[in-house]
């Protein structure tokens, strides 16, 4: 971030902190982010600095994966256990900046923008095996790698992120992205650096607006917007794409324009019946949002299994209920629960693919046996140590928990590893505990996001703000402030 591009910034967040009646000072110390400080002029404070634990214990730590969570917690046990040899396994050059796909569809950010070498983040005194790990044999304390052969560790630390499923989807694979009016805002390549979805996306947006243009209210052009049935990362963006395309359809955004949307049928399909699992953050989607635009349904339960390209049809397994024989004693109707292949004609679609565990963790002993978290690394929710292997923690998409699969929580899990790793290096009980705080910035219109913070009892609110109103100084922070920090921060340990 050169000084221009700093000053703009540091402008537009004082200016959007003034509009809700706070001092950029006040702002920062509330979030806990004094870190924060460091690009308003002053010198960050290092881990150390803020008395986190750290060790003179000696040990091998192996980190696999060099994303996210694999290079924060890099970063803050090579400060917090200087004796330790740390090793980053990882086969990526490129590190991408992934909340900032949703800036690039938006046609605010370039890929450009959401790209930096890995080795410009990669601590120092850390050795880098450009690899990629193919086998855990958690039994034996090594790894396999795909070129560099086996690599042992006294711990290990898995930050693989997940993988996408888009074959998961009959007929759907990544190179449709960027034709035939299909997107996928999600698409990305680590290991080429690329964020295709980012970019085709954008593309469609504008796509989307030239084919509106020439459709009218009363024959409208039909976009779908699915989400998948699995879990997957920043729970908020299928929705992010939703809302931002509609308001650019509105006029608003980069290039502005006649207000169009009217002209666009906007279908949202996915599993269940809810816009967002708390009903606080619900209810300000669905009485709100949903009603401003007013040309958006919900097909709710209706998840994306097939998909025609060339005659744009896509086919839908829909679950509903419907009564059946009367319970006398509890005095209640039984209710089954129906399916019906349901097919439905597009224009555009945007695809959410189903996201899984990645192949090398599902099937090793490392992931889930069974269950609904099959494959995911199987940690506890609050320590984030592996329920057999002690040795063994996990950091960011990879875990099998019941929340988090966002940056935000990555940054929330790396103070957690690294004291819990620590105190299993020195024998000690674990001492630190995940609450499940997971964010999601939802933005709800160009300059407006929805900050959806919460954890395993609820919302959890930084801000003594109202956290379900939709703020001009999220968007803010979020398009200007949190990139750098995702840097010259997160990145380096200190936040
Ligand atoms: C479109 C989009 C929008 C998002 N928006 C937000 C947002 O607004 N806020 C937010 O907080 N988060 C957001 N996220 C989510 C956030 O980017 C991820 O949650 C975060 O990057 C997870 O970090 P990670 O380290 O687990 O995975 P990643 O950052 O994906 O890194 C995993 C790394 O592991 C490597 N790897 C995989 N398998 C192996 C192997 N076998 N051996 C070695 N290396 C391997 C991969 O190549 C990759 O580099 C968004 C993501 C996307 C795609």
């Amino acid at each position: 971030m050169n000084k221009k591009e700093f000053a703009k910034s540091r402008d537009a967040v004082e200016e959007a902190l003034g509009k809700e009646g706070l001092s950029r000072r006040d702002a920062l110390k509330l979030m806990g982010v004094g870190g924060a400080a460091a690009m308003m002029g002053a010198t960050p404070a290092s881990a150390e600095e803020e008395g986190a634990p750290s060790s003179d214990a000696k040990a091998g730590i192996v980190v696999v994966g060099g994303g996210t969570g694999g290079v924060l917690i890099a970063a803050r046990l090579r400060k917090a256990a200087p004796n330790a040899e740390i090793t980053v396994i990882a086969p990526n050059d490129i590190h991408l900046y992934q909340p900032g796909q949703v800036f690039m569809a938006a046609g605010l950010y370039t890929e450009d923008e959401i790209r930096k070498p890995n080795s410009d983040l990669m601590p120092d005194g850390v050795k880098w095996i450009k690899d990629e790990v193919k086998v855990f044999d958690p039994d034996s304390n090594l790894v396999e790698t795909a070129k560099n052969g086996k690599v042992k560790y006294d711990f290990l630390v898995v930050a693989t992120g997940l993988q996408y499923d888009y074959e998961g989807i009959e007929g759907m694979r990544p190179e449709l992205v960027g034709r035939d009016g299909i997107s996928s805002v999600y698409l990305n390549d680590p290991l080429k650096g690329t964020a295709r979805g980012g970019t085709a996306t954008w593309e469609w947006f504008r796509q989307l607006r030239a084919a509106a243009e020439k459709a009218s209210e009363s024959a409208p052009i039909t976009a779908i917007y699915t989400q998948p049935d699995t879990p997957i990362k920043c729970g908020g963006a299928p929705q992010k794409i939703l809302y931002l395309s509609d308001d650019f359809l509105r006029g608003n955004g980069p290039t502005g324009g006649l207000d169009v949307h009217k002209n666009v049928k906007a279908l949202f399909c996915k599993k269940g019946d809810k816009l967002f699992g708390l009903p606080e953050y619900n209810k300000t989607l669905v009485d709100e949002v949903t009603p401003m635009y007013g040309n958006i349904t919900d097909k709710w339960n209706h998840v994306l299994r097939k998909i025609d390209p060339e005659k744009r049809i896509a086919t839908f397994e829909h679950t509903y209920q419907i009564k059946g024989e009367y319970d006398p004693d509890l005095e209640e109707y039984d209710m089954i629960t129906k399916r019906e292949t349901v097919e439905i004609g597009y224009d555009f679609i945007h695809i959410v693919p189903p996201m899984k565990a990645v192949d090398a963790v599902a099937d090793s002993p490392l992931g889930w046996p069974k269950g609904t978290a099959k494959g995911w690394l199987a940690c506890d929710r609050y320590t984030l140590q592996h329920m057999k292997y002690k040795n063994v923690f996990g950091i960011g998409d990879i875990l099998g928990i019941p929340l988090g699969k966002t940056g935000g929580s990555a940054r929330h899990h790396g103070p957690v590893v690294q004291e819990n790793l620590i105190a299993a290096m020195e024998g000690k009980d674990l001492p630190a505990k995940f609450d499940g705080y997971t964010v999601c910035p939802l933005k709800t219109q160009y300059g407006k996001i929805m900050l959806a913070e919460f954890n395993y009892d609820g919302p959890a609110p930084s801000f003594p703000l109202d956290p379900a109103k939709p703020r001009w100084i999220w968007w803010a922070f979020d398009l200007y402030m949190l990139k750098p920090m995702y840097w010259n921060l997160m990145m380096r340990g200190l936040m």
